[in-house]
């Protein structure tokens, strides 16, 4: 069993914050385990938690959408959260709620080595920009040593505001870019001291 299946073992059964106690299931991610690219969004909605599955709602489907309309097969990239299981009535995570899942995200990332993690919306742009305004800062790309960090809105706010609609398929549309961009980068690059901005567009 890989130590990704051992993980997803451990997370279905965690009860390390509250929201382990209305969860129908907790939903790990999904995705190859080598995958480039890892998508970070918020927490499972109502589908998820159903289905044990993320972003398979509405949400996700338009998130399919893009995926293929920037030549990307959702099959290729992992997707997961930032908590685990669903916040009763798709409130925001708590910062606790937060911290008590962060564990397995920093195993996932390490178990994955992405080249390219996505943040979708601000709950997972801060795990990597404290402090950032993802309305100042999204589809920039930062990158630190191998990996390039590219913050996103999220798509269900695309969803429910149009004017952010435009934004966020242009900043997807940037994604064929940066995956040729990664080609360069040296796989053995030192790491330099803090995120340098890419001037890629
Ligand atoms: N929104 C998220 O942030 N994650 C999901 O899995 C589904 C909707």
């Amino acid at each position: 069993m890989s130590e990704l299946t051992e993980l997803y073992k451990e997370i279905i059964v965690c009860q390390l914050c509250i929201l382990s106690k209305g969860r129908v299931h907790a939903v790990p991610g999904e995705g190859p385990e080598n995958a480039e690219i890892v998508f970070i969004g918020e927490g499972p909605g109502f589908h998820e938690d159903r289905q044990g599955r993320p972003f398979v709602g509405a949400a996700g489907n338009y998130l399919n959408e893009l995926l293929e309309q920037n030549g990307l097969k959702r099959e290729q990239v992992y997707i997961t959260n930032i908590v685990k299981c669903r916040p009763p009535g798709n409130r925001d995570p708590q910062p606790e709620e937060i911290e008590a899942c962060r564990p397995y995200l920093d195993r996932q990332i390490e178990l994955i080595r992405p080249r390219l993690i996505i943040t979708l919306g601000r709950y997972s742009m801060q795990r990597y920009f404290p402090g950032a305004s993802i309305s100042r800062i999204h589809g920039q790309p930062k990158r630190v040593g191998n990996v390039i960090y590219y913050p996103m809105f999220h798509p269900a706010a695309a969803l429910h505001q149009p004017r952010w609609r435009d934004l966020v398929e242009e900043d997807m549309k940037k994604i064929p870019d940066l995956l040729a961009k990664l080609e360069d980068v040296q796989e053995k690059e030192p790491e330099p001291p803090q995120a340098q901005q890419l001037s890629l567009f």
